[in-house]
């Protein structure tokens, strides 16, 4: 579904990314995986359309994508931070993109509900989202994201700001939209292990050179470098 081609990225004459490809199938959770500075978002930034790659390419359902803005794409972003407008309420937050397209009152009532069913927010809608905890601010987040039905959706350290308990109970909450969803998500993270349990294939990168892509089993047992390995071994 999504091909990135050879795809090159300097910031004031450093090498960020040195040539990333990678193709990522149709309802498929993909993480990228490595440590600070390795590119990850830089590349999940290309292909939402935030940024330009020097070189490369990016191919969605086969058409490519370099000129086409990020609205419109087929791709939506969750970030770290939430960004939620603070001064409307949880249903506020969530139908935001869907007034933005027009569509009528019903329409947008039963596709906010749908969101608010899907993220296990129920009861909250009129609730500010400034009283929320930061783990319901970030089902928030991500319901804003998926109302519009992408078929892709980046996330980018989305449970990097919550505390160990929440963040383990958002993963799996996490895994289970996907699987509910059929939304190919790509999803950025330094933690090994979050990568190691959510994704059904995990992508190491290291110095905006991608190390290995396999299988959670493949990258933990069979390492094919010592970065791979000694970087997957400090999870434990
Ligand atoms: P982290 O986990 O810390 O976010 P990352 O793997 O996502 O790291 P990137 O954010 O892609 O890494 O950044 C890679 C490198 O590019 C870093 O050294 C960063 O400082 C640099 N960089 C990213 N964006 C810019 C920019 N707009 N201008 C200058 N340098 C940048």
């Amino acid at each position: 579904l999504v091909d990135l081609q050879n795809l090159k990225k300097e910031f004031d004459g450093t090498p960020v990314l040195r040539g990333i490809s990678l193709s990522i199938k149709r309802r498929e959770f993909v993480t990228l995986l490595g440590p600070s500075g390795c590119g990850k978002t830089t590349t999940l930034r290309i292909i939402g359309g935030f940024e330009q790659p020097d070189s490369g390419d990016v191919f969605f359902d086969g058409k490519r994508l370099n000129d086409v803005p990020p609205y419109q794409r087929e791709i939506n972003t969750v970030f770290q931070r939430y960004a939620l407008f603070p001064h409307l309420n949880v249903a506020e937050n969530i139908a935001f993109g869907l007034h933005i397209k027009k569509l009528d009152r019903a329409d947008i009532k039963r596709k906010t509900t749908k969101m608010l069913e899907l993220v296990g927010l129920r009861g909250f809608e009129n609730r500010d989202v400034t009283s929320l905890s930061g783990g319901q601010q970030q089902r928030v987040a991500i319901a804003r994201a998926l109302v519009c039905e992408p078929r892709v959706l980046l996330l980018d350290e989305p449970l990097g700001a919550l505390d160990l308990k929440l963040r383990k109970d958002m993963q799996i909450e996490l895994k289970r939209i996907q699987q509910r969803t059929g939304i190919t998500f790509i999803y950025v993270t330094h933690d090994q292990e979050e990568a190691l349990t959510m994704s059904d294939r995990v992508v190491v990168m290291n110095h905006g050179v991608i190390q290995q892509v396999g299988s959670p089993t493949d990258i933990y047992n069979e390492p094919v470098n010592a970065f791979v390995a000694d970087f997957i071994g400090e999870s434990n």
